[in-house]
């Protein structure tokens, strides 16, 4: 893992953020952190051992006590200020994103603003907090319950959103009491070391908030560590499935988020443009690098169908690629020159399962970028269900169009795969819309918008193979995800009848 291939050492290595400090990796265990624009490798990071990463609980667990006890307005006046701190070093993080994801500068900005809104949420967490009160239940009983910390709690996270997806977990966790270790992915991991940074300095003391890089050794490390309460994934399926089930086991708290195949419908009624526009950013923003892309067009009709592909293809053919820094690009290239391979080997593979490539994007270059890990924007027509480019995610710049005859042969389609994260449908009948939204089998739905991901005090996930676990990830969910609930039953002297009673207590 850590040899490079023009045999030189990348000059930065990337080590983990533990008890407030920066600390180099003792493994001799490297990872590769590229720059996908470039085709270069910029630096090299280092894999925990499960001695490093249970280093790292021990901090959080040092920690807890006082975290734990602080008070939620002192919790929340953390978030405040690294909100306000992740605002003014915005620029810095996006490069840092744009730089090691290859998505463009606006793409990582949007990002991590959708980030700060958890942030933003969870500064209201005293109000958050708040617990029930029932006064009197029974001569001189108060009942009351409260929702307290569950201890050490992890996240591990994806490579395509290294600022986003962890702040959907960490702010909540740590705004309830909990201290955190983040186990982001290491094919990026420059921004979330800057945001462990930024937490110390907003005042979260040393061990709330740690990074530990690593991969499946440092992850079976969480697994396995009975301190380690509740885990919080978001990667592909077959990781997020391993994760629940092992967790689970472990009597851990999981939730686990999986892959994904989003569809948009498009009714005949639909404002073709709008959703043309809405495809254009929801299949190729990001270079089809998001959990909420779209990656299959459903045209229901013949003749939906020939006028979206029709106004779809010249769009696709024009699209503006380059390095994630240049300002007018509209696509950057993808993480790594082995996932552009397997990307490229899905148009190839829908080619042989006779899928029409009506853009190919296939052997396409960026000027001055010969080395850069870029695929051009391709638009694969009469997709079918039975073919593999359709039933599994391909995580690129792939659009499929699935021809549909009627709004039921639509409805269907996601409704059946095997995936449910989210879906849209464009259509101007509001009964359609309805019943669509309340038959299909999504856990996110859209009405006339590109990509339906919800707001931070709203909450994200999908049903089916692209969620395991009962909750969601942020929003009210978040907050129960990351507490327990105590009921406490108290009497005083009022009331109190003297001597035992051996019956079942009842209220009167
Ligand atoms: P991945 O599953 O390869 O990796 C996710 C995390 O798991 C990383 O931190 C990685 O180090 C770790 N990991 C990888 N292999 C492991 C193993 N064998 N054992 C233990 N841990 C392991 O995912 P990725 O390629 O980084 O991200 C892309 C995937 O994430 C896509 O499938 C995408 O749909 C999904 N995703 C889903 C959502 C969602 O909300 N549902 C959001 C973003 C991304």
């Amino acid at each position: 893992m850590d040899s490079h291939p023009h045999g030189e050492r990348p000059a930065r290595t990337i080590g983990h953020f533990v008890d407030g400090q920066m600390i180099e990796g003792r493994s001799e265990r490297y990872g590769e952190v590229w720059n996908p624009s470039l085709g270069t490798c910029s630096a090299r990071v280092a894999l925990a051992s499960r001695a490093e990463m249970q280093q790292a609980v021990d901090a959080a667990q040092r920690a807890l006590p006082g975290w734990a006890s602080a008070s939620p307005l002192t919790r929340a006046r953390v978030m405040f200020k690294f909100k306000e701190l992740v605002e003014r070093h915005a620029d810095e993080l996006s490069l840092l994103i744009a730089n090691e994801h290859g998505k463009v500068i606006s793409d990582a900005r949007g990002s991590l603003q959708r980030g700060l809104e958890c942030v933003e949420f969870a500064c209201g967490i005293p109000h958050l907090l708040k617990g029930e009160y029932s006064d009197n239940v029974a001569t001189g009983i108060d009942l009351y319950s409260m929702r307290q910390p569950l201890g050490v709690v992890a996240g591990i996270t994806p490579f395509n959103f290294p600022a986003m997806v962890p702040m959907w977990m960490f702010p909540i966790a740590i705004a309830c009491g909990n201290t955190f270790i983040l186990k982001p992915s290491e094919k990026d991991p420059g921004c979330p070391m800057r945001l462990a940074e930024l937490m110390l300095e907003a005042g979260a003391p040393p061990g709330v908030f740690n990074v530990v890089n690593g991969d499946k050794e440092a992850v079976d490390a969480l697994l396995d560590d009975p301190r380690v309460r509740a885990l919080s994934f978001v990667g592909s399926t077959p990781i997020a499935r391993y994760i629940y089930i092992r967790a689970a086991e472990q009597g851990k708290r999981v939730q686990a988020l999986g892959g994904a195949k989003n569809h948009l419908i498009v009714m005949p009624d639909a404002d073709i443009d709008l959703a043309v526009d809405a495809l254009m950013g929801a299949a190729y923003g990001s270079a089809g690098e998001r959990c909420m892309a779209i990656s299959v067009a459903v045209p229901v009709s013949s003749r939906t169908a020939g006028e979206l592909v029709e106004a779809l293809a010249p769009r696709v053919r024009a699209l503006t690629i380059g390095a994630s820094t240049d300002a007018s690009s509209e696509m950057g290239p993808l993480v790594t020159a082995q996932h552009r391979d397997k990307v490229r080997s899905y148009i190839d593979l829908g080619e042989r399962e006779g899928a029409k490539i009506v853009v190919d994007g296939r052997g396409y270059q960026v000027a001055g970028h010969p080395d850069g890990f870029f695929l051009g924007g391709t638009l694969l027509d009469d997709v079918r269900p039975q073919m593999r480019v359709y039933q599994e995610e391909i995580f690129g710049p792939v659009l499929s169009v699935v021809h549909a005859q009627s709004f039921d042969e639509a409805l269907a389609l996601p409704s059946d795969h095997e995936f449910g994260n989210g879906v849209s449908i464009f259509t101007r009948n509001g009964d359609v819309a309805r019943n669509f939204t309340q038959k299909v089998e999504c856990g996110m739905v859209g009405i006339n918008v590109p990509i339906p991901v919800p707001l931070s005090f709203h909450s994200f996930g999908g049903w089916k193979q692209s969620l395991f676990g009962d909750m969601n990830q942020h929003g009210t969910e978040g907050v129960r995800f990351y507490t327990r609930i105590k009921t406490v039953t108290a009497r005083w002297r009022e009331g109190v009848k003297p001597g035992p009673q051996f019956g079942m207590p009842i209220m009167k």
